[in-house]
């Protein structure tokens, strides 16, 4: 197939899904499901009416609720596409409306505080399977979101304890058909492994932008015009959505703070480097890390090309 999404499944593996939030992701998840045929019916609402009436215009939903209490019902497949912090009072809403068996999942950037905000309002006979799909863009909203997405990206399940396994393989296997691969790890070790990988990369962004910003010797303007010295490439991950971003750092809060403790300390070190004339120390490192790039690529994780991989990404070129 052209967009390389691979044939229809012969039959949906969902009766209905309901997507709450239908921002970037949860936009993506309604485009892929359609295409894929992975739901019967498409359920879509989003607590901001102008979201809503767009989501109707773009028609990639079946139905779109006017609230996500209206939107579970009779729901097989229920996945919460909203800011971390919301993700708490969002299942308190749709908890009593979720039918019996429902598979219920998330979509958030940290795992233990979602699990702990989620769980406390669900009822026995409701399978709670916390997702995390590590694909996205600095883009938000309904119209951000595009079938292949996921496509050859990592979505990280992290089942709490007791979870049914046979939702967490219905889950797997949702993802696996939306072009996803997956992976299953606690929702401790998920937190850490992404606060090196995502989440201190942001901060270092939103950080370095922030102080070109307020530089005076050096003018906005300047920074502007000479950007492609390495500061755009820092903007385009300063320009993610401020909300998301915040939740972030405000839930993960332990694991940001322990990795940006390592951080600092090799800052200082490469501070050294440059203070003693370290030329050697300097070259091993970046050498190291020029290593890694390459790894990514050669594991498809990025391709090579000199547009941070993002045409590679987008879905009906
Ligand atoms: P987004 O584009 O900003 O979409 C979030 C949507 O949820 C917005 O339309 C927002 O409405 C809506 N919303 C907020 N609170 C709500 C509530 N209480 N009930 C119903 N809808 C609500 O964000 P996104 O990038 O799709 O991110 C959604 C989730 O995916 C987050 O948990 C994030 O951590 C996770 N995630 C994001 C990425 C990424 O790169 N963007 C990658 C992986 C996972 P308003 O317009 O009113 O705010």
């Amino acid at each position: 197939m052209p967009d390389g999404l691979g044939a229809r499944l012969p039959a949906p593996l969902f009766e209905r899904l309901a997507l709450i939030g239908v921002g970037l992701i949860g936009s993506s998840i309604a485009h892929v499901a359609r295409r894929k045929g992975l739901a019967k019916t498409i359920v879509a609402t989003d607590a901001e009416p102008a979201v809503r009436k767009r989501v109707s215009e773009l028609g990639f939903a079946d139905e779109v609720a006017e609230t996500a209490k209206a939107a579970v019902r009779d729901a097989d497949l229920v996945i919460l596409c909203v800011p971390v912090g919301a993700m708490g009072g969002v299942t308190q809403a749709i908890a009593p409306q979720l039918r019996d068996g429902a598979i219920l999942s998330d979509v958030g950037s940290v795992k233990g505080s979602v699990i702990a905000a989620v769980t406390p309002h669900l009822r026995p006979g409701i399978h709670f399977v916390p997702g995390h799909p590590v694909a996205g863009t600095e883009h938000s909203g309904p119209d951000a979101g595009f079938a292949a997405l996921f496509r050859n990206r990592w979505n990280i399940l992290t089942p709490p304890e007791g979870t049914d396994p046979e939702a967490v393989a219905r889950l797997a296997e949702f993802w696996r058909a939306a072009g996803a691969n997956v992976e299953v790890m606690s929702p401790a070790h998920h937190d850490l492994v992404l606060a090196i990988t995502s989440h201190v990369p942001h901060l270092i962004a939103y950080n370095i932008v922030g102080t070109a910003a307020h530089l005076e010797e050096v003018t906005q303007s300047e920074v502007i015009k000479f950007s492609a010295g390495g500061f755009r490439d820092f903007t385009r991950i300063a320009a993610s959505d401020p909300i998301m971003w915040r939740d972030v750092f405000l839930n993960n809060k332990e694991a940001v703070l322990e990795m940006l403790g390592r951080f600092n300390e090799d800052l200082i070190a490469l501070q050294r480097m440059i203070r003693y004339g370290d030329g050697q120390g300097l070259f091993d490192l970046f050498s190291r890390t020029r290593a890694i790039r390459r790894t990514i690529i050669e594991q498809g994780q990025e391709t090579a090309a000199a547009d941070f991989g993002r045409r590679a990404a987008e879905p009906d070129e």
